[in-house]
Protein backbone atom coordinates (compact mmCIF):
# COMPACT_ATOMS: atom_id res chain seq x y z
CA UNK A 1 0.00 0.00 0.00
CA UNK A 2 1.30 3.31 -1.29
CA UNK A 3 0.69 6.68 0.51
CA UNK A 4 -1.43 8.78 -1.69
CA UNK A 5 -0.98 12.60 -1.65
CA UNK A 6 -4.58 12.40 -2.23
CA UNK A 7 -5.88 9.83 -0.19
CA UNK A 8 -9.21 7.93 -0.31
CA UNK A 9 -10.00 7.52 2.71
CA UNK A 10 -8.47 8.75 5.95
CA UNK A 11 -9.05 7.19 9.41
CA UNK A 12 -8.60 9.27 12.49
CA UNK A 13 -7.53 7.51 15.36
CA UNK A 14 -7.36 9.24 18.38
CA UNK A 15 -5.13 7.75 21.68
CA UNK A 16 -4.45 8.63 24.89
CA UNK A 17 -2.13 6.65 27.10
CA UNK A 18 -2.48 3.79 24.75
CA UNK A 19 1.68 3.06 24.39
CA UNK A 20 1.57 -0.77 24.95
CA UNK A 21 -1.45 -1.52 22.31
CA UNK A 22 -0.95 1.41 19.84
CA UNK A 23 1.31 -0.55 17.92
CA UNK A 24 -0.89 -3.59 17.63
CA UNK A 25 -3.72 -1.81 16.84
CA UNK A 26 -2.72 0.38 14.17
CA UNK A 27 -1.47 -2.30 12.39
CA UNK A 28 -4.36 -4.17 12.19
CA UNK A 29 -6.14 -1.11 11.45
CA UNK A 30 -3.60 -0.30 8.51
CA UNK A 31 -4.06 -4.23 7.37
CA UNK A 32 -8.14 -3.77 7.38
CA UNK A 33 -7.83 -0.33 5.52
CA UNK A 34 -5.36 -2.36 2.84
CA UNK A 35 -7.97 -4.65 2.18
CA UNK A 36 -10.15 -1.60 0.39
CA UNK A 37 -7.58 -0.89 -1.97
CA UNK A 38 -8.25 2.64 -1.78
CA UNK A 39 -5.32 5.06 -0.99
CA UNK A 40 -4.98 5.93 2.73
CA UNK A 41 -3.79 8.12 4.92
CA UNK A 42 -4.13 6.87 8.80
CA UNK A 43 -4.38 10.20 11.07
CA UNK A 44 -2.98 8.98 14.74
CA UNK A 45 -3.69 11.88 17.23
CA UNK A 46 -1.89 11.53 20.57
CA UNK A 47 -3.92 13.46 22.85
CA UNK A 48 -0.88 14.97 25.59
CA UNK A 49 -0.43 11.52 26.12
CA UNK A 50 2.12 10.88 29.25
CA UNK A 51 3.29 7.46 28.73
CA UNK A 52 5.11 6.88 25.77
CA UNK A 53 2.57 7.01 23.05
CA UNK A 54 4.11 9.78 20.75
CA UNK A 55 7.49 7.92 20.82
CA UNK A 56 5.60 4.27 20.21
CA UNK A 57 4.03 6.56 16.75
CA UNK A 58 7.44 8.24 16.47
CA UNK A 59 8.97 4.62 15.75
CA UNK A 60 6.02 3.63 13.27
CA UNK A 61 6.31 6.25 10.70
CA UNK A 62 9.50 4.11 9.28
CA UNK A 63 7.04 1.02 8.60
CA UNK A 64 4.04 2.99 7.97
CA UNK A 65 4.29 5.81 4.90
CA UNK A 66 0.15 6.40 4.97
CA UNK A 67 1.08 7.37 8.64
CA UNK A 68 0.42 10.93 10.18
CA UNK A 69 1.07 11.85 13.11
CA UNK A 70 -0.83 14.67 15.46
CA UNK A 71 0.38 15.63 18.83
CA UNK A 72 -1.51 17.70 21.00
CA UNK A 73 0.28 20.18 23.09
CA UNK A 74 -2.33 18.73 25.94
CA UNK A 75 -4.87 16.13 26.70
CA UNK A 76 -8.01 17.96 25.31
CA UNK A 77 -10.26 14.86 25.51
CA UNK A 78 -11.40 12.75 22.94
CA UNK A 79 -13.26 14.78 21.62
CA UNK A 80 -10.58 17.55 20.94
CA UNK A 81 -8.71 14.49 19.43
CA UNK A 82 -11.00 13.46 17.08
CA UNK A 83 -11.34 17.48 15.98
CA UNK A 84 -7.85 17.60 15.43
CA UNK A 85 -8.39 14.60 13.42
CA UNK A 86 -11.13 15.46 11.34
CA UNK A 87 -9.65 19.04 10.33
CA UNK A 88 -6.47 17.77 8.43
CA UNK A 89 -8.56 14.77 6.93
CA UNK A 90 -8.50 14.84 3.00
CA UNK A 91 -9.93 11.75 2.34
CA UNK A 92 -13.15 11.21 -0.23
CA UNK A 93 -14.44 9.21 2.83
CA UNK A 94 -13.44 9.50 6.85
CA UNK A 95 -13.23 6.39 9.17
CA UNK A 96 -13.25 7.55 12.99
CA UNK A 97 -12.46 4.62 14.99
CA UNK A 98 -10.54 4.26 18.69
CA UNK A 99 -6.95 2.80 19.37
CA UNK A 100 -7.91 0.03 21.29
CA UNK A 101 -9.47 -2.35 18.96
CA UNK A 102 -12.89 -2.23 20.56
CA UNK A 103 -13.57 -0.77 17.50
CA UNK A 104 -12.98 -4.06 15.48
CA UNK A 105 -11.07 -3.10 12.10
CA UNK A 106 -12.75 -6.00 10.10
CA UNK A 107 -15.32 -3.87 9.73
CA UNK A 108 -13.31 -1.36 8.32
CA UNK A 109 -13.61 -2.80 4.56
CA UNK A 110 -17.51 -3.60 4.96
CA UNK A 111 -17.93 -0.10 5.70
CA UNK A 112 -16.11 1.23 2.71
CA UNK A 113 -18.06 -1.10 0.51
CA UNK A 114 -21.06 0.25 2.13
CA UNK A 115 -20.25 3.58 1.54
CA UNK A 116 -19.14 2.73 -2.55
CA UNK A 117 -22.75 1.74 -2.58
CA UNK A 118 -23.32 5.42 -3.38
CA UNK A 119 -26.16 5.63 -1.50
CA UNK A 120 -25.10 6.80 1.74
CA UNK A 121 -23.21 9.84 3.23
CA UNK A 122 -22.57 8.15 7.01
CA UNK A 123 -22.22 4.48 7.91
CA UNK A 124 -21.80 3.81 11.62
CA UNK A 125 -21.19 0.89 13.90
CA UNK A 126 -23.27 0.54 16.19
CA UNK A 127 -23.17 -1.64 19.50
CA UNK A 128 -24.98 -4.66 19.10
CA UNK A 129 -23.70 -5.39 22.96
CA UNK A 130 -22.05 -2.89 25.11
CA UNK A 131 -19.35 -4.88 25.80
CA UNK A 132 -17.92 -6.09 29.20
CA UNK A 133 -19.11 -3.64 31.91
CA UNK A 134 -20.04 -3.16 35.12
CA UNK A 135 -24.30 -3.50 35.95
CA UNK A 136 -23.84 0.01 37.94
CA UNK A 137 -22.39 1.18 34.57
CA UNK A 138 -24.54 -0.36 31.98
CA UNK A 139 -27.56 1.01 34.28
CA UNK A 140 -26.35 4.34 34.29
CA UNK A 141 -25.41 4.42 30.42
CA UNK A 142 -29.02 2.87 29.95
CA UNK A 143 -30.66 5.99 32.51
CA UNK A 144 -28.76 8.32 30.66
CA UNK A 145 -29.14 7.90 27.01
CA UNK A 146 -33.27 7.46 28.24
CA UNK A 147 -33.25 10.70 29.49
CA UNK A 148 -31.11 12.31 26.99
CA UNK A 149 -33.38 11.42 24.32
CA UNK A 150 -35.90 12.37 25.48
CA UNK A 151 -34.25 15.83 26.39
CA UNK A 152 -32.90 16.42 23.01
CA UNK A 153 -34.52 14.83 20.35
CA UNK A 154 -31.98 12.18 19.55
CA UNK A 155 -31.11 8.60 20.32
CA UNK A 156 -27.89 7.96 20.96
CA UNK A 157 -28.12 4.59 22.56
CA UNK A 158 -25.78 2.15 21.07
CA UNK A 159 -24.34 4.36 18.77
CA UNK A 160 -20.57 5.24 19.09
CA UNK A 161 -17.67 7.00 17.48
CA UNK A 162 -17.03 4.31 14.95
CA UNK A 163 -18.40 6.00 12.27
CA UNK A 164 -17.22 6.35 8.37
CA UNK A 165 -18.50 10.02 6.82
CA UNK A 166 -18.38 11.12 3.37
CA UNK A 167 -16.06 13.62 2.24
CA UNK A 168 -19.52 16.12 2.32
CA UNK A 169 -20.43 15.32 5.81
CA UNK A 170 -17.19 16.46 7.23
CA UNK A 171 -17.34 19.72 5.26
CA UNK A 172 -20.62 20.42 6.91
CA UNK A 173 -18.80 19.42 10.45
CA UNK A 174 -16.78 21.86 10.03
CA UNK A 175 -18.43 24.52 9.47
CA UNK A 176 -20.14 23.70 12.74
CA UNK A 177 -19.36 27.07 14.76
CA UNK A 178 -18.90 25.61 18.54
CA UNK A 179 -16.04 25.11 20.25
CA UNK A 180 -17.57 21.98 22.39
CA UNK A 181 -18.17 19.34 19.74
CA UNK A 182 -19.68 15.90 20.61
CA UNK A 183 -19.26 13.96 17.44
CA UNK A 184 -21.08 11.23 17.85
CA UNK A 185 -24.32 13.49 18.46
CA UNK A 186 -23.29 16.14 15.80
CA UNK A 187 -23.20 13.68 13.20
CA UNK A 188 -26.16 12.58 13.93
CA UNK A 189 -27.49 16.38 14.00
CA UNK A 190 -25.98 17.03 10.41
CA UNK A 191 -27.96 14.28 9.05
CA UNK A 192 -27.18 13.06 5.42
CA UNK A 193 -28.44 9.38 4.76
CA UNK A 194 -27.05 6.73 6.97
CA UNK A 195 -27.07 3.10 7.93
CA UNK A 196 -25.69 1.32 9.99
CA UNK A 197 -23.94 -1.68 11.15
CA UNK A 198 -23.94 -3.78 14.35
CA UNK A 199 -20.95 -5.04 15.87
CA UNK A 200 -19.78 -6.67 19.58
CA UNK A 201 -17.27 -4.62 21.14
CA UNK A 202 -14.70 -6.75 22.08
CA UNK A 203 -13.36 -6.30 25.78
CA UNK A 204 -10.25 -4.06 26.54
CA UNK A 205 -6.69 -5.54 25.69
CA UNK A 206 -4.97 -3.35 28.04
CA UNK A 207 -6.24 -1.55 31.35
CA UNK A 208 -9.61 0.07 31.51
CA UNK A 209 -10.71 2.80 29.83
CA UNK A 210 -9.43 5.57 29.69
CA UNK A 211 -12.57 7.70 30.56
CA UNK A 212 -12.96 8.76 34.23
CA UNK A 213 -16.41 8.66 36.04
CA UNK A 214 -15.87 12.07 36.11
CA UNK A 215 -15.06 12.60 32.52
CA UNK A 216 -17.81 10.68 31.38
CA UNK A 217 -20.29 12.82 32.96
CA UNK A 218 -18.97 16.20 32.15
CA UNK A 219 -19.28 14.43 28.55
CA UNK A 220 -22.82 13.55 29.40
CA UNK A 221 -23.42 17.11 30.79
CA UNK A 222 -22.42 18.28 27.54
CA UNK A 223 -23.88 16.15 24.98
CA UNK A 224 -27.13 17.06 26.61
CA UNK A 225 -26.50 20.58 26.61
CA UNK A 226 -25.09 21.17 23.43
CA UNK A 227 -28.29 19.57 21.99
CA UNK A 228 -31.43 21.18 24.19
CA UNK A 229 -32.25 23.86 26.31
CA UNK A 230 -35.12 22.06 27.92
CA UNK A 231 -34.01 22.02 30.82
CA UNK A 232 -33.78 25.88 31.20
CA UNK A 233 -37.48 25.38 30.10
CA UNK A 234 -37.97 22.94 32.88
CA UNK A 235 -37.12 25.42 35.29
CA UNK A 236 -40.07 27.57 34.32
CA UNK A 237 -42.34 24.34 34.64
CA UNK A 238 -41.15 23.64 38.23
CA UNK A 239 -41.93 27.21 38.86
CA UNK A 240 -45.19 26.87 37.67
CA UNK A 241 -46.18 23.19 39.35
CA UNK A 242 -44.15 25.15 42.81
CA UNK A 243 -47.17 28.07 42.19
CA UNK A 244 -50.08 26.03 41.73
CA UNK A 245 -48.66 24.42 45.51
CA UNK A 246 -48.37 27.80 46.32
CA UNK A 247 -51.85 28.97 45.55
CA UNK A 248 -53.62 25.88 47.67
CA UNK A 249 -51.47 26.21 50.36
CA UNK A 250 -51.83 29.78 50.73
CA UNK A 251 -55.53 29.28 50.48
CA UNK A 252 -55.34 26.70 53.16
CA UNK A 253 -52.57 29.05 55.58
CA UNK A 254 -55.42 32.17 54.70
CA UNK A 255 -58.45 30.12 56.25
CA UNK A 256 -56.21 28.75 59.02
CA UNK A 257 -55.58 32.29 59.71
CA UNK A 258 -59.19 33.41 59.48
CA UNK A 259 -60.31 31.00 61.79
CA UNK A 260 -57.59 31.76 64.59
CA UNK A 261 -55.83 28.66 64.04
CA UNK A 262 -52.66 29.84 62.50
CA UNK A 263 -50.06 27.99 64.33
CA UNK A 264 -50.17 24.52 63.49
CA UNK A 265 -48.73 25.25 60.66
CA UNK A 266 -44.97 24.81 61.44
CA UNK A 267 -44.18 21.37 59.87
CA UNK A 268 -45.33 22.99 56.47
CA UNK A 269 -43.52 26.05 56.51
CA UNK A 270 -40.22 23.72 57.39
CA UNK A 271 -41.05 21.29 54.19
CA UNK A 272 -42.28 24.53 52.00
CA UNK A 273 -38.79 26.05 52.71
CA UNK A 274 -36.98 22.98 51.85
CA UNK A 275 -38.84 22.16 48.51
CA UNK A 276 -38.77 25.75 47.47
CA UNK A 277 -35.18 26.23 48.68
CA UNK A 278 -34.28 22.57 46.52
CA UNK A 279 -35.92 23.92 43.18
CA UNK A 280 -34.17 27.11 43.72
CA UNK A 281 -30.87 25.78 43.67
CA UNK A 282 -31.26 22.88 40.97
CA UNK A 283 -32.53 25.61 38.43
CA UNK A 284 -29.60 28.34 39.44
CA UNK A 285 -27.44 25.28 38.96
CA UNK A 286 -29.34 24.54 35.28
CA UNK A 287 -28.99 28.07 33.93
CA UNK A 288 -25.14 27.88 35.76
CA UNK A 289 -24.22 25.17 33.47
CA UNK A 290 -25.59 26.57 30.66
CA UNK A 291 -24.13 29.84 31.26
CA UNK A 292 -20.89 28.30 31.29
CA UNK A 293 -21.44 26.60 27.97
CA UNK A 294 -22.33 29.84 26.85
CA UNK A 295 -18.95 31.40 28.55
CA UNK A 296 -16.91 28.36 26.87
CA UNK A 297 -17.72 29.27 23.72
CA UNK A 298 -17.98 33.22 23.64
CA UNK A 299 -14.12 32.76 24.38
CA UNK A 300 -13.81 31.22 20.84
CA UNK A 301 -10.98 29.27 22.36
CA UNK A 302 -9.49 26.36 19.61
CA UNK A 303 -10.79 23.04 20.53
CA UNK A 304 -7.39 21.78 19.75
CA UNK A 305 -4.07 23.20 20.02
CA UNK A 306 -1.10 20.94 18.08
CA UNK A 307 2.48 20.77 19.18
CA UNK A 308 3.66 18.69 16.42
CA UNK A 309 2.94 17.18 13.13
CA UNK A 310 5.15 14.16 11.54
CA UNK A 311 4.50 12.38 8.18
CA UNK A 312 6.61 10.82 5.97
CA UNK A 313 5.35 11.33 2.80
CA UNK A 314 5.73 14.98 1.19
CA UNK A 315 2.82 17.15 0.99
N1 LIG B 1 -9.02 8.97 24.21
C1 LIG B 1 -8.45 10.21 23.87
N2 LIG B 1 -8.41 11.19 24.83
C2 LIG B 1 -8.89 11.00 26.09
C3 LIG B 1 -9.49 9.75 26.41
C4 LIG B 1 -9.54 8.76 25.43
O1 LIG B 1 -8.02 10.41 22.74
O2 LIG B 1 -8.81 11.92 26.89
C5 LIG B 1 -9.07 7.89 23.16
C6 LIG B 1 -8.46 6.56 23.60
O3 LIG B 1 -7.09 6.53 23.38
C7 LIG B 1 -9.21 5.59 22.70
C8 LIG B 1 -10.58 6.24 22.55
O4 LIG B 1 -10.40 7.62 22.88
O5 LIG B 1 -8.62 5.47 21.42
C9 LIG B 1 -11.60 5.60 23.45
O6 LIG B 1 -11.12 5.59 24.78
P1 LIG B 1 -11.42 4.39 25.76
O7 LIG B 1 -11.17 3.09 25.08
O8 LIG B 1 -10.65 4.65 27.01
O9 LIG B 1 -12.96 4.61 26.03
P2 LIG B 1 -14.19 3.60 25.90
O10 LIG B 1 -13.75 2.40 25.11
O11 LIG B 1 -14.59 3.29 27.28
O12 LIG B 1 -15.22 4.41 25.17
MG1 LIG C 1 -12.15 1.59 24.48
Amino acid sequence: MTALTDPNLSIVVPAYQEARGLAEGLRAIRAAAAETGLGVELIVVDDGSTDGTWAVIESLLAEMPELVALRLSRNFGKEGAIAAGLDSARGGACIVMDADLQHPPALVPEMVRRWQEGEWDVVEAVKAHRGRESVGRRMAARTYYRAAAWLTGYDLQDASDFKLIDRRVLDEWRRLGERATFFRGLVAWLGFSRTQIPFEVPPRADGGSRWSLAALGGLAVQAVTSFSALPLQLVTVFGLAMLLVALVVGAQALRLWFEGLALPGFTTVILLQLIIGGFLMISLGIIGTYLARIYEEVKGRPRYVIREVRRRSPQ
